[in-house]
């Protein structure tokens, strides 16, 4: 599949609505156009972007019943606010794509932003494996919180990451609502395979790892380490991943919302080391392709 390296490539690929639109229909039709109703391969588009079977004249929109659903705003304007997203590093701000892009309302760059979220956890990704450290931590608020039921304005969540010898793979992270067995044990089912060793410290909610089939293995606090060596791999995790919320997003985030933070940020840091941004570009507009509609009244309104 091409797809556009540099932001000169993206300009140029992307230019017009129909070149967006062009590049929508290469990805629903990956094997080429098929009409459902005649199975006829040809077709021509009309002024309403829509395509028509030229044997049955079968209409189909290529954005209905995806995530461009009844959008009002252009193909190449959302094209470019993608392209916003996966080109830093870090991603930006509802603010930045605001002004970036001349929108008139910031809820409007705020919603596109939460859509393009909803496509970060890719259908049928595989679980992490082999040896993971899982611990929680608290995000948000100020006061200093408690272990196991957070604290007011804070809140706790759960990662695990990979380990691969001396090197961090890939993460999950999840906002629980205690860390208790039951909010632990579905989170770490979820996301890991059973079999795999899971390394934590020596927390209460962590005692059923063994019955269901991990190789538990608990990392005891001793007289050198404090709290936060136990699991180091988490705690950097942890840390890296407040910078980001404070400074990408200024940690304007609710808790209602931290979940879709938590997938952005897990998407960018299991790809930290693609070397092409455009890749990201082309595996989310092709997400998008097959997402069905986020209606703006299903996202929780920004502050
Ligand atoms: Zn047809």
């Amino acid at each position: 599949m091409e797809y556009p390296k540099t932001q000169m490539e993206f300009e140029q690929s992307f230019a017009t609505e129909e070149q967006c639109l062009n590049f929508l229909i290469s990805l629903r039709f990956e094997n080429g156009f098929v009409c459902k109703k005649c199975n006829h391969n040809e077709n021509w588009v009309n002024n309403r972007n829509v395509l028509v079977c030229k044997n049955c004249r079968k209409e189909i929109s290529i954005t209905a019943g995806t995530i461009f659903h009844g959008s009002r705003i252009s193909l190449t304007l959302l094209f470019r606010t993608l392209w916003y997203i996966v080109a830093p590093k870090n991603g930006v701000s509802a603010i930045s794509v605001q002004n970036i892009l001349g929108l008139k309302r910031y809820a409007t760059a705020w919603a596109w932003l939460h859509r393009f979220r909803r496509l970060m956890v890719l259908p049928g990704r595989e679980k992490l494996s082999g040896r993971v450290e899982v611990d929680e931590t608290l995000v948000g608020g100020k006061k200093s919180g408690k272990r196991g039921r957070g604290a007011e304005g804070k809140t706790l969540v759960i990662i695990a990451v990979e380990l691969i010898g001396e090197r961090m793979g890939r993460v999950r992270l999840e906002t629980i609502e205690q860390a208790d067995r039951i909010c632990i044990n579905k989170f770490i089912k979820n996301n890991i395979e059973t079999g795999s060793t899971v390394i934590t410290d020596g927390w209460k909610g962590y005692t059923d790892l063994n019955k269901m089939k991990y190789i538990h293995l608990i990392e005891e606090k001793t007289v050198k380490l404090d709290k936060d060596d136990i699991t180091p791999n988490i705690h950097k995790i942890a840390s890296l991943l407040k910078r980001w919320l404070l400074g990408t997003h200024q940690n304007y985030t609710s808790p209602e919302q931290l979940n879709y933070y938590l997938d952005e940020y897990a998407f960018r840091y299991n790809r930290r080391k693609s070397k092409s941004r455009g890749y990201l570009f082309y595996v989310l507009l092709k997400q998008a392709v097959l997402h069905e509609p986020v209606y703006e009244m299903e996202l929780v309104k920004p502050q």
